[in-house]
């Protein structure tokens, strides 16, 4: 008989491991809070470690057209002084791409395309509770429905309901700066990501197609409370007035911001807690482990997480008790994050630090003293994240 799966959330991590399932061996349910499984998002950058993985699965063929793969980093001051520039080329002759910029709707599009035949959708849907039985977990949902399922997968995101119920720790840690995101249009073809630190401040330009690019733009909080009457004002104001002194192309996108541009706002978090799992439920991606946004790996993350799962699963489906596949999985993915999350953690702490005279010590540093060899730093990486 199939076993029965539930999986809560289906964004990147969700639908990915709806892809990955085998479906002859499991029965997949989705259950997503919004009423239509509707791409949404921004642009991100995919790195190789997740490109590798949906290459495998020939999903990465659908987006091999859309966005654009990045030619370079380029790290630059407020002023628009060039920093550092790393080039992509011997990479992306290796690898084919280094990190590939796209909207997270076409990602999202092209693995509910590959897993929509093999999922049953439950939309408009969350979970009131969740018990753990002995060889199962019974699911009380806000439909009033209450279901047994074999195994629960929490991929609902940085707020995870089954978190809450598989930990009563605190898990979700916010950080004292802001964030926000939004489209912009540019005069020139961008092919790769141009950085730009600040004092309190960060804003990153990010490729999106000939004309468009991506902004991720970032404020530590007590850099905000020295703008005059900060709460009150919009978020298109906010960011006009934060990043007013930045050069460079920055004043002609700020130009383009008006009370009717899109703008994702949040403050900057990450969760960490341990185990993720109780009984037969576990989390995965954001939900177990959402990393700072300066990693720029928690799509790669969230993909290689529901690559690792399938996999066990897949094997092992025999089981009835899923703690030590669980486990396993635990280790070997902590194993790969905790490395990221230590340097996100340092370069949060110096991308937005409101302290001038770090700030002249950090640009200083960025421009003469060579930590080591970026490209080499990137291949490693992509080769210690393998996969089989
Ligand atoms: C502005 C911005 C820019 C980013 N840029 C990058 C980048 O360049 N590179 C990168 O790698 N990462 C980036 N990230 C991070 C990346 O988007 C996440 O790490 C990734 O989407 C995590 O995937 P996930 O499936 O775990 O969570 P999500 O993609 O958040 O999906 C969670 C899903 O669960 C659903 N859900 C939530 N709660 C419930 C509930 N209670 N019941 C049912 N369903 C629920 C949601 O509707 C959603 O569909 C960025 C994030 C933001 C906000």
């Amino acid at each position: 008989m199939k076993k029965r799966i539930l999986i809560v959330g289906g964004g990147i991590a969700g639908t990915s491991l709806a892809c990955f399932l085998d479906e002859k061996q499991f029965d997949i349910t989705i259950a997503e809070r919004f009423a239509e499984w509707k791409p949404i998002g921004y642009v991100v950058g995919l790195w190789q470690n997740g490109i590798r993985v949906l290459e495998k699965y020939d999903i990465y063929s659908e987006l091999r057209n859309k966005g654009v793969i990045a030619q370079y980093q380029d790290t630059l001051d407020e002023k628009g002084n060039v920093l550092k520039k790393v080039s992509f080329e011997k990479l992306n002759q290796e690898f084919g791409a280094t990190i590939h910029f796209f909207h997270r709707a076409d990602l999202h599009k092209a693995l509910m395309n590959k897993a929509q035949n093999k999922v049953t959708l439950k939309l408009n849907t969350f979970l009131e509770n969740l018990i753990f039985e002995q060889k199962s977990v019974r699911v009380l949902f806000n439909t009033n429905e209450s279901i047994e399922y074999d195994l629960v997968v929490g991929a609902d995101g940085i707020h995870s309901s089954v978190r809450s119920f598989i930990s009563p720790q605190n898990s979700l840690f916010t950080y004292p700066s802001t964030f926000f995101s939004f489209l912009a249009e540019v005069p020139e073809n961008i092919r790769g990501s141009i950085e730009m630190f600040g004092v309190g401040s960060f804003f990153g330009i990010y490729p999106y197609d000939d004309k468009k690019v991506g902004i991720y733009c970032s404020l530590h909080n007590k850099t905000a409370q020295t703008i005059s009457k900060w709460n009150e004002l919009p978020n298109f104001e906010k960011i006009r007035t934060a990043f007013q002194y930045y050069q460079g192309l920055v004043p002609t996108i700020l130009k383009q911001l008006n009370e009717n541009t899109p703008i994702f706002q949040d403050s900057v978090r990450e969760v960490e807690f341990s185990p993720w799992f109780c009984g037969n439920a576990i989390c995965i991606g954001d939900a177990a482990h959402a990393l700072l946004p300066t990693t720029g790996q928690g799509v790669a993350a969230a993909i290689q997480d529901a690559y690792h799962l399938a996999n066990l699963l897949n094997k092992n489906v025999g089981s009835h008790h899923f703690e030590k596949i669980f486990s396993d999985f635990e280790n070997m993915r902590t194993k790969h994050l905790t490395p990221i999350r230590k340097s996100s953690r340092f370069v949060n702490k110096l991308i937005v630090n409101p302290y001038a005279l770090v700030c002249v010590m950090r640009n200083f540093a960025a421009k003469h003293v060579k930590f080591y060899d970026t490209e080499n730093k990137i291949r490693s990486f992509f080769q210690a994240t393998q996969i089989d």
